[in-house]
């Protein structure tokens, strides 16, 4: 099962979740009912990991998407 990484917007609390990807994904904060952000997960850019040009080439991916997410 993939984990999902959320940040609340509001309050800057930041969980992690197990669920299907056919789950319904939390919208809410459990702690203050503020709004949620995925967090695009790091953890599934590692089997890259060896390959210094392509690894090179997630990060930039990476960080571009999550910057666009935030
Ligand atoms: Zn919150």
């Amino acid at each position: 099962m993939p984990t999902y990484e959320y940040f609340c917007e509001n309050c800057g609390y930041k969980f992690e979740k197990f669920h299907d990807m056919t789950a319904k994904p939390p919208r809410k904060c459990p702690k203050c009912g503020g709004v949620l952000k995925r967090v695009i997960g790091e953890g599934s850019g590692i089997i890259f990991k060896g390959s210094g040009f392509y690894e090179t080439d997630y990060k930039n991916k990476s960080l571009g998407s999550r910057a666009h997410s935030l």
